[in-house]
């Protein structure tokens, strides 16, 4: 039997606000800051504290649901989602239900299937939990996985060693550790409908989707840092069907790899199941990354687990629609639309439009050259930023905010080059020297006399000593060996000290061997 593989994500985002969710402890960098020195009583679950809305994380949120299309609600509603768990310390995470802030949106995506639309069910805001680190002795135990927000193990010896209290014996238990300066970030939730059949949509939807926030200046995109965390609800169905299946949710996932494969893992699982007569159990499991294969974890809880009722600390949540209107005012272009506006307005292929929109930053210096440089070619500028440049600054390990070469001094340089007063490979001379300099074109071109030579009486002598210093190629030539033409003009630019307008040259040197062949 034939099935088809329908799935849903669920994407938490932390948001780049300078402040927590419920409380003024600044947000950190987990890899950086030291442990727990990012909390305050409200932070920490102290009874009798009471937590406030950061204004700005609902602003961002916002952004988002606007962004995705999505309807929003005057009044959304903060509850709280009540569960164990050591990184967990008010004993309840406070989070939106019933009355989310937004729902109903699209974010289109592109495959090698084409375009589809896939359909955003919810957006809300919550707070992220602490983190654990357990140290030692744990291999794959429940303990690691469980944590909400996802954890971490580490063998004793591979832990900062100003991380251990003093007081911790040598290593004969295993022990967990708990930060808490992760604990009451704020956070997104973006859950889509089961709209996905496959892992190469399901990795397409989760990159435009990082696209997306990263355009909107919301979220890192680090995953590597844990920021964007992705879980993919996969069930099987026969082909033909109209009925969900039975569904698995894989926790946490933080690389698009893992989630592609994590996929792929399960669809077949599910099915060689199925094959065999078994029941899919509805349970949450977890990647493991070095065994690449799922891990039971626990079996599905349902919403009525978490005892959901309304934050009593907090007024409902109310965005004024002049807000929301001021906020959709503000967006920035779609990247998804900024990308086929490059192709349709500048004629732009589709792999160079995808390059230089993946990041809001190239996109925007790419248009900002074209800005400067109204009379350039949009291709060849494109070329010489996806290539050139790219290729200078991962060189560097530079981003394009970060490098020196400003789109004025590249629109200038590609100018010269249009113009015919450098030559492509002098070009590249000069843009290495620009990159590393920071001087412009004009002043690199005069100091290392690289302007480009069209001058044809020049160019001709050129040719004529060539031939007069290789009489036996061509000699070879004349006998009809075609492919010396080439290696002849090679020596020509050579001997030009490769600033001869390459298009001068050949025409000479073919007039030339014409000549020559009919007996000049
Ligand atoms: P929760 O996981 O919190 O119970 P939902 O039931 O709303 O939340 O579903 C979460 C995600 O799972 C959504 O993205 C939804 O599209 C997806 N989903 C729900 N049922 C299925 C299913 N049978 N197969 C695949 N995905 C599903
Ligand atoms: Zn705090
Ligand atoms: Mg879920």
């Amino acid at each position: 039997m034939d099935y088809e593989p329908v799935i849903g994500l669920e994407i938490h985002a932390e948001l780049l606000t300078q402040s927590k969710m419920f409380c003024r402890c600044p947000v950190v960098d987990l890899t950086e800051a030291p442990p727990n020195s990012a909390v305050c009583p409200v932070c920490s679950g102290m009874p009798g504290t009471l937590p406030v809305i950061n204004q700005v994380a609902v602003e961002y949120a916002l952004r988002v649901a606007l962004a995705l299309d999505c309807e929003i609600f005057t009044t959304s509603i903060f509850e709280r989602k009540n569960y164990f768990y050591p990184d967990l310390p008010k004993g309840f995470q406070i989070s939106q239900y019933q009355h989310p802030l937004a729902r109903h949106g699209r974010l289109p995506i592109r495959t090698g299937q084409g375009d589809v639309v896939i359909r955003i069910r919810r957006v809300h805001l919550e707070e992220d939990t602490g983190k654990s680190i357990h140290v030692s002795g744990w291999e794959n135990g429940d303990e690691q996985e469980s944590s909400k927000g996802g954890s971490q193990t580490l063998p004793s010896q591979t832990l900062p060693s100003q991380t251990l209290p003093s007081q911790i014996p040598p290593q004969t238990l295993p022990y967990s550790l708990i930060d808490l300066n992760r604990s009451g970030v704020p956070l997104l939730e973006i859950v889509t409908e089961p709209d996905m059949h496959s892992a190469e949509e399901v990795g397409a939807y989760a990159r435009a989707l990082r696209r997306l926030l990263r355009y909107l200046d919301v979220n890192s995109g680090d995953m590597q840092k844990g920021v964007l965390r992705i879980e993919p609800n996969i069930s099987v169905r026969p082909a033909g069907s109209e009925e969900l299946g039975t569904r698995t949710e894989v926790k946490n996932l933080n690389s698009f790899r893992a989630l592609e494969r994590a996929v792929e893992y399960e669809v077949e699982r599910q099915i060689a199941l199925l094959e065999a007569g078994e029941p899919v159990l509805q349970e949450t499991v977890g990647w493991d990354e070095s065994r690449q294969v799922t891990v039971p974890q626990r079996s599905k809880e349902e919403a009525h687990d978490y005892r959901y009722f309304p934050e009593p600390d907090l007024p409902p949540l109310v965005v004024e629609p002049d807000w929301v209107e001021a906020v959709r005012a503000g967006l920035p272009e779609r990247p998804h639309e900024r990308m086929q506006r490059l192709m349709h307005d500048l004629g732009l292929n589709e792999y160079d439009a995808a390059l230089l929109t993946d990041e809001k930053a190239v996109a925007d210096y790419f248009e900002a050259v074209l800005a400067a440089g109204p009379e350039l070619d949009p291709k060849s500028a494109a070329n010489w930023i996806g290539g050139e440049l790219f290729g200078l600054i991962n060189q560097a390990g530079l981003s394009i905010e970060e490098q020196h070469v400003s789109p004025a001094r590249l629109a200038a340089l590609l100018q010269l080059l249009e113009d015919g007063a450098v030559n492509q490979t002098s070009a590249k001379k000069v843009l290495a020297e620009m990159f590393a300099s920071g001087k412009d074109a004009p002043s690199i071109v005069a100091a290392q006399g690289l302007d480009q030579v069209s001058d044809r009486e020049a160019i001709e002598s050129w040719v004529v000593q060539v031939l007069a210093d290789h009489p036996e190629e061509l000699g070879e030539y004349l006998e009809g060996k075609q492919a010396i033409a080439n290696w002849l003009f090679g020596q020509v630019m050579r001997r030009a000290g490769g600033r001869a307008n390459p298009r001068v040259v050949r025409d000479a040197l073919e007039r030339r061997l014409a000549e020559l062949r009919s007996g000049g």
